[in-house]
């Protein structure tokens, strides 16, 4: 695979529409669902192009917990088929991203060693609603049956289980009214919006002729489609015999635009506090806590969870349905909510409402149900066909986990494979991904990686490391872009540099310094998307776009793009 094969360059993604405007499948929605199902159509041989309306991964999959996770809590409602499945998915992506993952130990306190035994089992049979922890020594029986049920390709520790005084030690400040705590592993994502990413170069790179664009808009015309780009402000006809829908939780919306009538799913929002608190942050290290948020009433019971980034911690999160999704936002409310629940876990934590530096906010697509349980309703996918009214097939994308991205496309692609009468060629489930492809497992071998690096392009020793830490084994391409000392210059201290803003406009098509800080780089997540470095952001990218040659060391062709600037 060359570099360019894998660039996502919107010039040259317009001219090869221009070129050939016929697809096999067209993939409405950039989340991971769809940067997913792109990577594995395109696997299969087949032409396709996704269109997003707004930024890749800019959805619900930029704004989650950011857990790969196996799903222990559908233990509670017995759904032990989906466990086993979500655990298998998230063992898949560790082994295909280890750039992009880490353990993260997930600890469960409870006020009892037994209690809530009974009422566990009658959840679980789907004879008791609400949703709360049960006795630790309950629930390190549900997470011994969680690691047996993620064997298969299992690359993360063994739970385990804290006894009140380990507890104390361990968490600082913690509530004293949890007498012990199980605890199982995870994996952390880094960056779940750059995975989106890597997903669609990745499908780019099959070298099958699939495109993508962001901030772009499908309309269903007389014979086909009509593509807006709204960064180059071209229109252009294209076709396809299949169309699948990966509008998140706008499904419904997406199959009435190609004629079709559907309730496929329930948009439930979902609020995450970044909240500066140092002292909890320091208590949590490296762990996440989950936790009963309000218990006041059983039927409304909801779990939290807190982990820390630096000197702030990641809390969340909520579920609220949404008639609109495109019009929910975060409420006061919400923030009360969670701020209270923190301080039942830390009940002298030194934080309030006035720590609160930034928030998460997205609309989690849950399969369509009548109950109105919806920390209880299922997590599973489905994928629906329709025939859409000009006769096209249209494939509908319901639920689903980040983690099971892969689950989903493959579902997504044998109904699109089924419709087109072609056969499977290939799996995706054992790729590696992106930059997580020959990745150095171990410590000695990334030091070496990045001392090849450090030679190779005449960086320092320390961003060496960040960008082998930060892009795995893509960061050749990345340094490429650190030519001169004006492209070393770094923003927001040392997290990002101006050479690096490039690479993303050039090659990842980020267009706005929202695109960059939230979903190019951790800045927002870390707290360092500041006003000033958004700035420093704007002014490399307008700085390209007028010198677009003094971009890249390895390649004399002009990587403009015509980005437009918009503010966070
Ligand atoms: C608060 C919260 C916490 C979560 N935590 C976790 C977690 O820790 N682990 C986990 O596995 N999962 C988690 N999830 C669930 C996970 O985020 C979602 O299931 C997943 O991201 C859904 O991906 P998607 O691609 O289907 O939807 P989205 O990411 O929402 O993507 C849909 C895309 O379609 C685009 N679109 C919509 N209409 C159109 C149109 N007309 N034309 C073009 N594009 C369109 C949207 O702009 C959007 O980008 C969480 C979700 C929330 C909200």
């Amino acid at each position: 695979m060359t570099s360019d094969s894998a660039r996502l360059d919107r010039r040259r993604f317009l001219a090869e529409i221009d070129a050939d405007p016929d697809f096999d499948i067209l993939i409405v929605g950039g989340g991971v669902a769809g940067a997913a199902t792109l990577r594995e159509l395109s696997a299969q041989g087949l032409r396709c192009l996704l269109v997003e309306r707004a930024d890749f991964a800019s959805g619900a999959s930029g704004a989650l917990t950011r857990v790969a996770q196996g799903g222990f809590r559908y233990l509670e409602t017995g759904e032990i088929r989906l466990v086993r499945r979500s655990a298998t998915e998230r063992n898949l992506f560790v082994a295909a991203a280890p750039h992009q993952t880490r353990p993260l130990r997930v600890v469960l306190p409870s006020e009892t060693w037994l209690g809530g035994a009974a009422i566990a089992l009658l959840r679980a049979l789907g004879l008791a609603a609400g949703h709360s922890l049960p006795g630790a020594l309950v629930l390190r029986a549900a997470v011994a049956l969680y690691d047996a049920l993620g064997r298969s390709g299992r690359v993360l520790p063994l739970g385990g289980l804290f006894t009140r005084a380990e507890l104390g030690r361990r968490y600082p400040g913690i509530s004293p009214r949890f007498r012990a705590a199980a605890y199982e592993y995870e994996a952390l994502i880094a960056s779940p919006e750059r995975v989106a990413i890597e997903l669609i170069e990745d499908a780019v790179a099959e070298g099958v002729g699939s495109i993508a664009l962001n901030y772009a808009e499908i309309r269903p015309t007389a014979g086909g489609f009509v593509v807006s780009d709204g960064v180059s402000g071209a229109a252009v006809r294209v076709d396809a015999g299949v169309v699948v829908n990966a509008a998140g939780a706008n499904v419904d919306r997406v199959a009435k635009l190609f004629g079709v009538e559907t309730r496929l799913v329930d948009g439930v929002a979902g609020t995450h506090l970044l909240l500066r608190a140092p002292d909890v942050a320091a208590a949590l290290g490296d762990d996440l806590l989950f936790f009963e948020g309000d218990n006041s009433d059983p039927r409304q019971r909801r779990l939290c969870c807190v982990y820390a980034i630096g000197a702030a911690v990641l809390l969340g999160a909520t579920e609220i349905p949404v008639a609109v999704p495109d019009a929910s936002r975060p409420t006061a409310a919400e923030d009360a909510y969670l701020l209270a629940a923190l301080r039942r876990l830390f009940p002298a934590g030194a934080f309030g409402a006035e720590d609160i530096v930034g928030r998460l906010h997205g609309v989690r697509p849950l399969v369509a149900a009548d109950d109105g349980d919806l920390t209880g309703r299922s997590r599973d996918h489905a994928v629906h066909v329709h025939a859409a009214t000009d006769g096209r097939m249209l494939i509908s994308i319901a639920g689903g986990k980040w983690t099971t991205f892969h689950a989903i496309a493959a579902d997504a692609a044998d109904a699109a494979l089924t419709a087109l009468g072609r056969a499977r060629r290939a799996s995706t489930g054992r790729r590696p991904i992106g930059g997580g492809r020959d990745f150095p497992r171990d410590a000695a071998g990334r030091q070496r990686a990045a001392d090849d690096l450090a030679r190779r392009f005449g960086v320092d020793d320390a961003l060496a490391e960040r960008l082998i830490a930060t892009y795995g084994s893509r960061a050749g391409r990345v340094a490429a872009y650190l030519v001169g000392p004006e492209a070393r210059t770094s923003i927001a201290g040392d997290a990002v540099t101006v050479g690096e803003v490039r690479f993303f406009a050039c090659e990842e098509m980020a267009t706005t310094a929202a695109d960059v800080a939230q979903r190019r780089t951790r800045l927002f997540i870390e707290g360092a998307a500041t006003r000033e470095a958004l700035d420093a952001i704007d002014r490399a990218l307008a700085e390209l776009r007028r010198a677009p040659q003094t971009a890249r060391s390895e390649s004399a062709e002009a990587p403009l793009e015509d980005v437009e600037h918009a503010a966070v």
